[in-house]
Parts: structure tokens; sequence; C-alpha cells
């Protein structure tokens, strides 16, 4: 075992929705940005211009992948922030107006969280429940909404589960009602299309390490028109929207990101679907008792996400990643929690079910070989397991090796 996880037949990485390498062409742009043109942007003189110069020329090739206006890009610290300014902002700077945000039972933890806070500061929030595919209604939307609604924020492509919302329809509804419309694109840019005025939102949150950018570093996409107010306050940067000196090399990168992935965005969507099928075939057809979580084909292409019965997610994990193959989990047992993932329970996947989950997300270096090489190594893992586990199709309880159960 211990020389087989020294070296593993072959490496396979599948957690890039975690995050992704930073790709050769994006690294070559960035480096001039650290030790030659490593001015500060904001200055008169030539170092400062020549970091101004790749701040500007990054931003329109950001605004080219979401078909805004570069004046329409606040860069963040990444995704996180970005989901943050959107909601502080907006809840903020609309409070006379009203003081409900409508968002899902789904969201990435930063609007989550970012909502569980302001509900603490007075406002009030609808968490909308989704269908069994992850689905939120429109219809749901439209119910929600009351007089006093400043928001919605719902996200575009689903990260565990890879399910694509209805963001025109619900766009188009917003703009009816007049309320602003926030999205986390952070896991379906550069995957599919995120034309801004395509998909009718006002904000759009997008983060370059998803898309084989370098790490924090992110951008708010904010309709012109829209005002927002700094989170992060100091100096006038960004056009008063977020304070702090601009992360030169790291804006250059994600600008180079953006323009690749949107040059390439058909092609290789087009490759990783047939990737991503493959792979979720192959699981349900060689492993019995399992299912496929998820919409099976509004879905993001890089995304599989399956329930393996009778087996705890975590202990595949492990054995995979002796095998060379890294997939994250679905469940959270890991935190020390009993609790799975917020977003299969809100899918109604039971909690013995939800267990067993694991998400396997796909990219650019992923070849049919690396899928054929995961088909072979995971049945036998989870047979293993099944054969090795103390509890069965009748018993399935204390999944998450032992502890408290859960309150739910
Ligand atoms: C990764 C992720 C974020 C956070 O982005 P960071 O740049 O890592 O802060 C937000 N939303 C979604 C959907 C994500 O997948």
């Amino acid at each position: 075992m211990t020389s087989e996880y020294m070296s593993p037949a072959r490496k396979v990485y599948l957690d890039h929705s975690s995050t992704t390498p930073v790709r050769a062409e994006v690294l070559s742009v960035m480096m001039p940005f650290f030790a030659q043109a490593f001015g500060n942007a904001s200055s008169i003189h030539r170092w400062g211009r020549e970091a101004r110069v790749g701040v500007e020329t990054a931003r329109e090739k950001v605004a080219y992948l979401l078909g805004a206006e570069p004046s329409e890009i606040v860069f963040t610290s990444g995704g996180t922030e970005a989901d943050n300014l959107a909601l502080r902002s907006t809840a903020h700077l609309l409070r006379s107006k009203g003081n409900h945000i409508i968002t899902t039972a789904v969201e990435h933890h930063a609007v989550l969280h970012t909502c569980q806070v302001l509900e603490k500061e007075g406002y009030e929030v609808t968490y909308l429940p989704v269908d069994k595919y992850g689905m939120v209604s429109v219809e749901s939307v439209r119910e929600a909404i009351r007089p006093e609604t400043i928001l919605i924020s719902v996200m575009h492509g689903q990260n565990e589960v890879g399910t694509i919302q209805p963001i025109e329809e619900i766009g188009l509804l917003a703009k009816e009602k007049g309320i602003l419309l926030h999205t986390d694109a952070v896991q379906s840019a550069g995957k599919i299309p995120t034309k801004v005025r395509d998909m009718n939102v006002d904000l759009m949150t997008i983060s370059s390490h998803k898309m084989y950018g370098p790490k924090g570093i992110g951008a708010l996409y904010v309709r012109k028109g829209i005002r927002i107010a700094p989170q992060i306050t100091g100096g006038a940067h960004e056009r008063g929207r977020r304070a702090g000196t601009e992360n030169v090399a790291g804006i250059v990168g994600f600008g180079e990101a953006c323009y690749l992935a949107e040059r390439e965005l058909e092609a290789e969507g087009k490759r990783l679907t047939t990737l991503r099928d493959k792979l979720i075939n192959g699981i349900l057809e060689k492993i019995p008792d399992t299912v496929l979580n998820g919409h099976p084909t509004k879905r993001l292409p890089h995304n599989v996400n399956v329930s393996i019965k009778y087996v705890e997610g975590e202990s595949v994990l492990l054995n995979l990643d002796r095998m060379g193959v890294g997939a994250s989990s679905g469940s959270a047992c890991t935190s020390g929690s009993l609790e799975p993932s917020h977003v299969l329970l809100a899918m109604g996947v039971p909690h013995e079910v939800a267990h067993g989950s694991i998400r396997m997300t796909l990219g650019r270096m992923n070849t049919e070989e690396d899928i054929d090489y995961v088909l072979e190594v995971l049945p036998p893992i989870v047979s293993r397991l099944r054969e090795m586990s103390a509890f069965s199709a009748s018993t399935d309880s204390e999944v998450c090796g032992g502890g408290h159960k859960n309150v739910q």
C-alpha cells in the first residue's frame, strides 16, 4: 500500500471545482509584474504607468469574458470578497427601500454565511428550496418577492452538484419587479457562456483560481448605474468601490485566464461534457447502488457528483488518493461533524446516502485515459469497502464513524 501511495500508476486530479493549476500562458504574462513592472498602479511615473496598463488591459479581458464594459469590473481578493461586496453593499445602500433578501438553500457559504450575518443586522432572508436536482424554480422566486425585497442572489452553476440555475428567467422577473439580481458565477465562468446582458443580471461574482488563474484575485461585475458601497475602505482604488493597492500580477494573470477561457469555451465545454458523461455512465453501470446527484443535463460540463450507497465518501476519497486520484466529498465528516452537505440535504437526499457522495470535477488536463483509469480503480475500492463495512442495506446508521446523531 505504501509503495502504491508513493507512486500510483497514474495521477489524476479531479478536484477542479476546489481550485485549478495556473496555466503556463497565464504564469508567463504575470512574471514581469513582480520585479520589473512592479510599480504601484496609482503612481504617476513610468513604473506606475506600466502597472496601470497591465491592470486596465486585464480589466478589458475580464470584461470580454462577461460581455461587459471594463468600467463595470471591480477587482477583489476573490470570489468570497466579491459575494460579500455584492450582498453587503446592496443591503446597506438600499436599507431605506427595504430589508428583504431572497437567496437559495444551495448557495456557496460565501453567500449563505453573509446572509446569516445580515439577518443578525435586522435583514430578513428567504432561503428558497430546490427540487431533487438542486434546481430553484422561477415561480418560487416570484412568490417570495415582497414590496420590501431589495436583492435576489441565486448562483449560476452549483459548485457541489453542478446544476445550472435558470438565471435568465429569474433576471427577467427581477427586471420586471425592479429588484437587483446577483449571481455567483464562480463555477460557471469560463465553462459555459456567462454574458451578463443575456443573463439579465446586475451583479456577478467570478474568481480567478477556479479558471486557471492565480489564487487571491476575483471580480464583481457591477452593471453601469449601480452604486457600490465599498466594504474595504481606504484609497480611491477601483473607482472608489474597493480600496487597496491593486494585486497587479494577480489581476494580469486573471485577465489572461479569462481571455483564454473565452477563446476555448465552446470546444473545451464539448470535450469536458463528453468526458463527464463517460465518467457518470461508467460509474452508474459498473457500481451497483449508485445515484447521480444534480441535474442530468442542465449541468456544468466538468461536474460529476454521485452517491455510492453503503460506503462513506471519505473512505472512498482516501482510497482514491492512494491510487493517485484526487476527488472531494459532498459530506463534511472530516470536520468532525456528522452533518452532510447542505446542498444534498436541501435536495432531499437522505443523510445516509449523502454520506456516500463524492464529487469529481474535470479540467483541461484530464484525458479519456484518466477516466478509464478512474473507472478501473473505483469499482474495486467500493466493493472492498462494502465488504468491510459493518453496515449494509438494512443498517444505515452511524455512517461517519460514530459520535452523536444528527439533528435535523
Ligand atoms: C470557490 C467558490 C467561491 C469562493 O471563491 P474564492 O475565490 O475561493 O474566494 C465562491 N463561490 C463559489 C460557487 C465557489 O465555488
